[in-house]
């Protein structure tokens, strides 16, 4: 599979935030978001080929329990099963982070971050735009990924008024566990996640949905690798 990096940081999203973890980022994912923080890997051919064995020999290399398979987005990888089996064998924890745009059955991670996407990322150009419609939300494959998965359920807000069409995504799914949803600030900078976190702050006070921090842009304000 072609990698787009590997490298040890802390978690920096959601329930495990501050976990120090290996990232392997899969190359790939045709969402291309608004706010993308790593629009580095879109492409497919973005990194370089792999065998899923030098993955986690590659992973190894640090004395760390969790791993977190991001993208891009791994779930269009048809290579993903063979790594996470890969990777279970060699004792991690594995996190996969996923737009919720593809289910594959039987991985063996321990936690499937979702992050449905919402209208706040719609590309700004018009036939990206239309492609991102297309397929930015499937609320079967998020509610297959639900059912069959240890999950949490990350939206990223941007503004206030997000969280209407939060709340409808939600109603849609029908079975979502309100414990495990994150609301989490649109940030690529740590100027902007300390400006709009008092607005995220507040919408979890009003709807009982957990913060969801960002901490690799709070301590390296988002530098590639950190
Ligand atoms: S789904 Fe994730 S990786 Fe893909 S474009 Fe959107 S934010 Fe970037």
């Amino acid at each position: 599979m072609v990698i787009n990096e590997i490298f040890y940081s802390l978690q920096g999203e959601g329930f495990l935030a501050g976990v120090p973890s290996v990232f392997v980022r899969v190359a790939g994912c045709p969402l291309r978001c608004r706010w993308c923080d790593t629009k580095y890997a879109w492409a497919e051919e973005a990194g370089r080929p792999y065998s899923t064995t030098e993955i986690v020999e590659q992973v190894q290399k640090w004395p760390c329990r969790f791993v977190v398979v991001t993208g891009g987005e791994p779930m269009i990888n048809s290579d993903l099963p063979q790594l996470v089996r890969e990777l279970k064998a060699a004792g991690k924890h594995i996190t996969i982070e996923t737009a919720g745009i593809a289910y594959i059955p039987d991985v063996p991670c321990d936690l499937m971050s979702i992050s449905p996407k919402l209208s706040n990322s719609v590309p700004e150009d018009v036939k990206l735009a239309a492609a991102h419609e297309d397929s930015r939300l499937d609320v079967a494959v998020l509610g297959e990924l639900i059912d069959n998965y240890n999950y949490q359920l990350k939206f990223v807000v941007d503004s206030e008024p997000d969280l209407p069409e939060i709340e409808q995504t939600i109603s849609r799914l029908g079975n979502v566990d309100s414990q495990k949803v994150m609301l989490m600030p649109q940030a690529a900078t740590r100027d902007e996640l300390l400006a709009k976190s008092p607005m995220v702050a507040d919408l979890c006070k009003r709807t009982g949905f957990t913060f969801c921090q960002r901490l690799h842009v709070l301590l390296w304000n988002n530098q590639r690798g950190a």
